[in-house]
C-alpha cells in the first residue's frame, strides 16, 4: 500500500530531506520528539519490519549503516537512538518501514 512516505520519495509532498542514496531517504519528522528527529526510509515499499524477508537482508543492513551515516552527518553520531515501531499497537502510524533517528537530548530507558 502506498503511503505519504512514497509521495515524499517522489517529491509530491515536501519534506526537509537530510540524506538520500539509491536505496533510502532521510528527512526530518514533522512532529519531532527530540532536537534531532529524522525518519530514514527505504525507497522500496515495505509496510512493516515484520513484512521484510530474507530477500531484504541487504537492504536492512544498508538502512542501519545509513542511519549511522546520517547521525554522524547531523553531528549526533556519538549519542542517538533508533526506533522502529512495528504495528499499530506498537505506535506505528505510517505503514512504510521507517527508522526514527532520535538525538539531542537525554534518552531515557525504558522508553515506554
Ligand atoms: P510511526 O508512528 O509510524 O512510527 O512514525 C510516523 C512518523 O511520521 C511520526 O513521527 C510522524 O510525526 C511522522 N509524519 C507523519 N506525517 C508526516 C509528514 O507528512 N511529513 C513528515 N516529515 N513526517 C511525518
Amino acid at each position: 500500500m502506498t503511503t505519504l512516505f512514497s509521495k515524499i520519495i517522489a517529491r509530491e509532498i515536501p519534506a526537509d530531506i537530510v540524506y538520500e542514496d539509491e536505496r533510502c531517504l532521510a528527512f526530518r519528522d514533522i512532529n519531532p520528539q527530540a532536537p534531532t528527529h529524522v525518519l530514514l526510509i527505504p525507497k522500496q515499499e515495505i509496510a512493516r519490519l515484520a513484512d521484510a524477508s530474507t530477500a531484504d537482508q541487504d537492504l536492512l543492513g544498508h538502512l542501519l549503516l545509513a542511519a549511522g551515516r546520517v547521525a554522524r552527518q547531523l553531528g549526533v553520531g556519538d549519542a542517538f537512538r533508533l526506533v522502529v515501531n512495528n504495528g499499530a499497537d506498537a505506535g506505528q502510524t505510517v505503514f512504510h518501514l521507517h527508522l526514527h533517528i532520535l538525538a539531542g537530548r537525554p534518552l531515557h530507558w525504558p522508553p515506554g
